[in-house]
C-alpha cells in the first residue's frame, strides 16, 4: 500500500486526548485532521445561543428546525496548526468547550436529523482520503472501511485530571468534581444512545494511554501504521 493515502479513524471516550492524539498524527503524515466532536459542540453552541436549550433541557424539535441554518467550515490556522471551527462565518473555536457546551452536547448529538447531516458533511471531506478523524462513530458509521481504526480510551480520573488543568489553565471556573461526572456522564450517554452509540469496530485497536506520554502514543501509532501501509 506504498505511498497510498488511508484513512485513519479515532474514537473512544470522552476526553482522552483523541484531538490531541490525531492532530499530532496528521502533523507527522501531511494529513488533514478533523475534529468531529467540534462539530457537534458547534451545533449545540448555536442551539444554546438561539434559545433551544433551556436550564439544560434541549429541544430536539427546535434544533432540528434550525439545522438549515447552521453553516459549519474548517479554516487551517497557521498559528494552532490545525484547523479552526466557524459557524455562519463566526469562528467559534474558543467558546465551544465550557463545561455549559459539555453538559448538552450528548443531548444534542443524539439526534437523528443532527447526526445526518454531520455524518453526510464528514463523509465528504474523507473523499480525498489522507485524513484523521476522531470521533464516537468514525470506524464504525461515518467510514466503517477506514484502514486504521484505533478506540482510544484512558481512565476516568486521568481524564478528568487533564481536561481541569486544560481548562483551569484558559482561566475557566471549573471543579475536578464538575468535569468528572461530565465526563463519566457523557460516556454513559454516548455508549448507550439509540443512533450510533460509542463502541469499538471489530477491526478498531484498542489504545489505553493513562499511562502514557503523547510521544509513547505516538511511537505506538507508527508501528501500526506502517504494518497497515506495509501490507
Ligand atoms: O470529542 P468531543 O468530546 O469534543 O465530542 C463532544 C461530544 O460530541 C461527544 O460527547 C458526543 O456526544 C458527540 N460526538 C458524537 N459523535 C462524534 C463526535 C462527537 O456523537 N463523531
Amino acid at each position: 500500500m506504498d505511498n497510498k493515502r488511508i484513512i485513519i479513524a479515532i474514537d473512544g471516550h470522552s476526553s482522552c486526548g483523541k484531538s490531541t492524539f490525531a492532530k499530532a498524527i496528521a502533523a507527522r503524515l501531511g494529513y488533514i485532521f478533523i475534529d468531529t466532536g467540534a462539530m457537534y459542540r458547534a451545533v449545540t453552541l448555536y442551539a444554546l445561543e438561539h434559545g433551544a436549550i433551556c436550564s439544560g433541557m434541549v429541544d430536539e424539535a427546535a434544533v432540528e428546525a434550525m439545522l438549515d441554518h447552521i453553516n459549519i467550515d474548517f479554516r487551517f490556522n497557521p498559528q494552532r496548526g490545525a484547523s479552526d471551527i466557524y459557524v455562519n462565518g463566526d469562528l467559534v473555536e474558543g467558546k465551544i468547550r465550557t463545561i455549559e457546551v459539555s453538559n448538552c452536547v450528548s443531548a444534542v448529538s443524539s439526534i437523528a436529523a443532527v447526526r445526518r447531516k454531520l455524518v453526510a458533511m464528514q463523509q465528504q471531506m474523507g473523499l480525498k482520503r489522507g485524513v484523521v478523524m476522531d470521533g464516537r462513530d468514525i470506524g464504525t458509521v461515518v467510514f466503517p472501511e477506514a484502514e486504521l481504526k484505533i478506540y482510544m480510551t484512558a481512565d476516568p480520573m486521568v481524564r478528568a485530571e487533564r481536561r481541569f488543568k486544560e481548562l483551569t489553565a484558559k482561566g475557566d471556573k471549573v471543579t475536578l468534581e464538575q468535569i468528572y461526572e461530565n465526563v463519566v456522564s457523557r460516556d454513559e450517554a454516548d455508549m448507550t444512545r439509540a443512533i450510533s452509540p460509542l463502541r469499538k469496530a471489530d477491526d478498531a485497536i484498542v489504545l489505553d494511554n493513562s499511562q502514557m506520554s503523547v510521544e509513547e502514543q505516538m511511537a505506538w501509532f507508527m508501528e501500526r501504521y506502517n504494518e497497515v501501509i506495509s501490507r
